[in-house]
């Protein structure tokens, strides 16, 4: 096309230069219309020119402008990586806070704090529903002469293991807690002192079976407890202190057994 349209451009550019025509009617027409087609032609291309600068201007602007775009994302995106981690910190923090005050470091067991709390919350759903829950007092017998053969380290691999059988032998709604030293107490909610008897003295046979922790001989662990069950009206501390008294007779009728009061 532009070939075809070069050779039209010799044409009648030699039609024009030759002096034969220049007295020819249409030569006036002629040289008019060439010189408008030569104009036209170069504002054309001055406009193409313009338009080519125009193009690459907004594409160097969009591209700035997305990079610009990606930068900022790039760096919304770090900083709401870094929020994140914080909140989950702080998330972890907080728990791990809250289990401390509310669990025992070597057993990982409800503490006596946390115990105090379900028990006064029990109490007030067993006045308001009219169901009663059964505590037992657990304590490992002469569990001193494990310190004082084996070592401190051994008497704790001890408490831990007899935490995970005794947790092994409850329900998922029971509560077992560290009461104090080598002592510990088991909420039954919606128990008759009758059958938590039968729990925890599957519990105590459990308890007797155990392996020692490794490197340790036979050691023959054995718990005495104490059993009883709320009885309307009365507050928490008066059925913790029934089951104290059971295990006191239990280590008096000369422990490895359960009494109920
Ligand atoms: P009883 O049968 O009368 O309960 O005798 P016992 O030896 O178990 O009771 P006693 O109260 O004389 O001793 C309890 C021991 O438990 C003394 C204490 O040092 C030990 N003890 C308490 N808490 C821990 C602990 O977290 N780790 C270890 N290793 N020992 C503990
Ligand atoms: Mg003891
Ligand atoms: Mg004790």
């Amino acid at each position: 096309m532009s070939c075809d349209r070069r050779k039209l451009d010799d044409v009648i550019e030699e039609l024009l230069k030759d002096p034969q025509y220049a007295e020819h009617p249409l030569y006036d027409a002629l040289n008019r219309l060439w010189s408008q087609s030569r104009q036209q032609l170069e504002r054309l291309e001055r406009l193409t020119h313009i338009s080519d600068g125009f193009q690459k201007m907004a594409r160097d602007e969009t591209t700035s402008l997305e990079q610009r775009y990606d930068r900022q994302l790039r760096k919304l995106e770090r900083a709401a990586r870094i929020s994140d981690r914080y909140q989950e910190m702080m998330r972890d923090l907080n728990n791990a806070l809250k289990d401390a005050s509310t669990h025992d470091q070597l057993t990982g067991l409800a503490n006596r704090r946390m115990l105090v709390e379900r028990l006064k919350a029990e109490t007030q759903r067993a006045e308001r529903q009219s169901h009663s829950y059964s505590l037992a007092m657990l304590d490992v017998d002469h569990f001193k002469q494990i310190n004082d053969r084996f070592g401190h380290d051994a008497g704790d691999r001890v408490l831990i293991d007899v935490t995970k059988t005794m947790q092994a032998g409850l329900r998922e709604y029971d509560l077992c807690g560290r009461w104090g030293g080598e002592e510990f107490l088991i909420l039954l909610p919606h128990t008759l002192a009758t059958d938590a008897q039968v729990v925890i003295e599957r519990i105590q046979d459990a308890i007797r079976q155990q392996t020692p922790p490794e490197g340790l001989p036979p050691l023959g662990i054995t718990v005495s407890a104490g059993i009883t069950e709320h009885q309307r009206g009365e507050s928490f501390s008066d059925t913790v202190n029934r089951a104290d008294e059971a295990l006191l007779a239990a280590k008096q009728a000369g422990r490895n057994c359960c009494r109920v009061a």
